[in-house]
């Protein structure tokens, strides 16, 4: 067990865009330990490695299904299709939800922890967080797209 300390979207690391992995080595799988550690601890569905201060392109989800816990190394999406409007929030603002469209369907093109590349594609929550993650990899926080004009109808229907 190594749970690591979540940073808070005040801290100005959440901001920056991270690196991209180029060795796939003890020292990523050591980080990708520590994250699931992380996220399951806090009970997250996912998380991406910027939260624990570490500025490079790395990401696990966990969304209670049947793909078990996911590695995404240098993810990136590759396809998306569809909307769902809905709540989404994050382990770096405890207690704060928000409303934000995102596409329904989405397709990653991403690097397993030996280097490998393969896709992977999510509906629902699932969607949600590969799109949620990926934009902490580039500094973006789910409060830039946030949409405070959807009405609790919407709600219903995502
Ligand atoms: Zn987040």
């Amino acid at each position: 067990m190594a749970k690591k300390e979540i940073i808070l979207f005040e801290n100005e690391t959440l901001r920056k865009v991270s690196h991209k992995v180029e060795k796939f080595n003890l020292r990523l799988w050591l980080l990708l330990r520590d994250m699931a550690d992380t996220m399951y601890e806090a009970e997250g569905v996912g998380l991406a490695a910027p939260q624990i201060g570490i500025l490079r392109r790395v990401v696990v989800i966990d969304v209670d299904d049947e793909n078990g816990l996911i590695e995404l190394i240098n993810p990136e999406i590759i396809h998306v299709e569809g909307e769902q409007a809905g709540p989404e929030g994050c382990l770096s603002k405890p207690g704060r939800q928000g409303f934000v469209r995102r596409p329904n369907k989405v397709t990653v093109r991403a690097q397993d922890r030996h280097g490998k590349w393969f896709e992977l594609t999510g509906e629902g929550l699932l969607a949600r967080a590969f799109c949620h993650e990926i934009d902490h990899l580039d500094g973006k926080l789910y409060i830039d797209v946030e949409d405070h004009e959807i009405l609790p109808e919407d709600e219903e229907e995502a």
